[in-house]
């Protein structure tokens, strides 16, 4: 059972970066942090080789447990997970890991756990001069291993196992405090019930923040020292909208909280009774709602929340974290299955967004500027036999239901063709192998690069749809590195000229009669509706949890009021008051 902690009671708070939306009430439970309560000590040199055995003995216990873990993930695990897994396994075996640790022993004789430690040390060191966003978090992966073979060592191997244990003894309310949760450890935790948990380390596209999106409970990363500065049984609130934790609050706080909770909470409930209401404006217009989902599994969840449509099918997630490209038939059935599961209503697929900080296993980027090189459907169109059979995957799945094809960082005209040509191709080689059912899809782009939000005017008028995807847009207009803490401050959704860029891109292709989404993080920001359909939006795409949040801001807006008062700041370069608009 958790005590209650017997140190300074003050209030104090600290902020990192809210992954999950939503408050939590409760109290700490701290998961394990062995690395930092090594050992360390000295061994005499006849004990080497029963050391080294020792530390062998135990990185083999955590690779099985692994394994098995894997084995026994339950059906609905997030598909990432294996891949992750892996990864920790292979981490096991690797020589770097395995003998220099055993030399630390060896020739300076460290005991085991010390040797580990320092090996880990270095590796990690080394992955955090990386850098690439995505392998500089991998140094996590890292530390993980090595805290699952020191608990080992240690004879507490089932610090997780005891926490989950713990958990379901007690009421919900326990938040789960770490330096970093690795996914296995996750999907321990998933089957517990908790109400948050908080990291040290951690970003966006850490593993510890792609899980909690799948469970969204609420979440804070990048807490920098919580985990030392927190003990067990400390109250805590959790406040995922601010990514903020308030550590032994005070009543009045705790009061406050309370109340922010509830209405959070009875808020959410009345919404689930918005799922079957359509999306329409106090003024008669009719606004879709899809989602953006990453795996082809997530469709259901989409689906579940009532979204009008897949707005946004990232398909390299399918494409990640694995040592082989997948086959033309897994992705054929990965697509199908989101058809299938929409029932009919539109599946947006979007084609291989590789490069920038998604990149494939093995592959080595030799670009300066990744953000700005061999990305997307440039890659694509340099690697022509992979781009061939995802295309073939997609027209295959089209035979099924509307299938609309889109393509990421598309910047001119020339290709949109050569898109066009391989399509023609794909569609070809498929007839002459007898597939004779229509192909049902539509083609569109990403409006992402400001060169062609600029000129728009053919790419509206060749292709079917177009979606702005303001992630990327904002970083291209902005000159601020979208994955980069550092220059955070500067990366402005609302600054006029990213604006400008989705109203010009909206009304055009609103006068080629061309439907045009948002598919951005924007899209998901309720707080940004009401200024989204002054800009003339009418189809946006979110992840599933957002849909009803969004359309509640629907149901209130009158977007007739709304196009003038935004075109009226748009005109003079203003800075749009968010509040003004409500
Ligand atoms: C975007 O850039 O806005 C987008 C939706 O794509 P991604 O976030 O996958 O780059
Ligand atoms: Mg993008």
């Amino acid at each position: 059972m958790m005590k209650q902690a017997e140190h300074s009671t003050a209030m104090w708070t600290l902020a990192g970066q809210g992954v999950v939306n939503g408050y939590a009430i409760g109290r700490a439970a701290i998961m394990g942090a062995a690395a930092l309560e090594v050992p360390h000590y000295y061994i005499e040199a006849e004990a080497a080789e029963a050391e080294c055995a020792r530390l062998n003995q135990a990185m083999n216990q955590a690779r099985d447990d692994l394994m098995s873990i894997v084995q026994q993930l339950p059906a609905d695990a997030p598909r990432e997970i294996v891949p992750m897994l892996e990864v920790h396994r292979l981490l096991l075996d690797d020589p770097m890991l395995r003998q220099q640790s055993g030399e630390y022993i060896t020739e300076r004789l460290y005991n085991a756990e010390w040797a580990l430690a320092t090996q880990g040390q270095n590796l990690a060191a080394q992955f955090d001069q990386i850098e690439d966003t995505y392998l500089r978090e991998r140094s996590a992966d890292i530390r993980q291993v090595i805290e699952r073979v020191l608990l080992i060592l240690s004879g507490q191997a089932s610090t997780p196992n005891e926490l989950a244990l713990q958990l379901d003894h007690q009421e919900a309310g326990l938040i789960v405090v770490a330096r970093d949760i690795s996914p296995a450890d996750m999907l321990r935790l998933r089957k517990v019930r908790f109400s948050a948990f908080l990291t040290d380390l951690g970003g966006p596209t850490s593993h510890t923040a792609i899980v909690a999106r799948s469970m969204n409970i609420p979440a804070v990363v990048g807490l920098g020292e919580l985990r030392r500065m927190v003990r067990d049984g400390d109250k805590l609130i959790v406040d995922g909208f601010k990514g903020v934790v308030i550590v032994n609050p005070s009543e009045v706080v705790l009061q406050q909280y309370r109340q922010l909770q509830a209405q959070h909470l009875s808020q959410r409930e009345q919404l689930d009774q918005l799922r079957d209401t359509p999306a329409v404006t106090l003024d008669g217009v009719t606004v879709q709602l899809e989602a953006n989902i990453e795996l082809p599994e997530e469709a259901q969840d989409a689906f579940e929340a009532g979204a009008d449509g897949i707005g946004l099918f990232r398909s390299e997630f399918l494409f990640m974290g694995r040592a082989s490209l997948p086959s033309e038939q897994e992705q054929f059935e990965a697509y199908a299955a989101v058809v299938r599961t929409m029932q009919g209503r539109p599946v947006t697929i979007r084609t291989l967004d590789i490069g920038a900080d998604k990149t494939l296993d093995g592959e080595q980027t030799v670009a300066t500027n990744p953000a700005l090189g061999l990305r997307a459907v440039r890659y694509c169109l340099m690697h022509p036999d992979l781009f061939q059979t995802q295309l073939r995957a997609l027209l295959r799945a089209s035979q099924l239901g509307l299938v609309r094809i889109l393509i990421p960082m598309i910047s001119s005209m020339d290709e949109v063709f050569a898109v066009r040509q391989a399509l023609a191709q794909a569609e070809l080689s498929l007839r002459a192998e007898g597939l004779l059912d229509p192909f049902q899809y539509e083609l569109g782009a990403m409006v992402e690069v400001p060169a062609m939000a600029i000129a728009i005017e053919p790419f509206a008028q060749n292709l079917d749809f177009l979606s702005i995807g303001t992630n990327d847009l904002i970083q291209y207009v902005m000159a601020v590195d979208r994955a980069d803490a550092e220059v955070m401050g500067l990366y402005d959704p609302l600054h006029p000229a990213v604006l400008r860029l989705i109203a010009h891109t909206i009304n055009r292709a609103e006068s080629y009669g061309k439907p045009v989404a948002v598919c951005g993080e924007m899209a998901g920001d309720a707080r940004l509706t009401h200024m989204l359909l002054g800009l003339g939006l009418r189809c946006f795409s979110m992840p599933a949890a957002q849909v009803a949040w969004v359309k509640q801001e629907v149901l209130k807006a009158h977007s007739g009021a709304l196009r003038h008062k935004v075109a009226a700041a748009l005109n003079r370069a203003e800075r749009i008051d968010l509040q003004k608009l409500h």
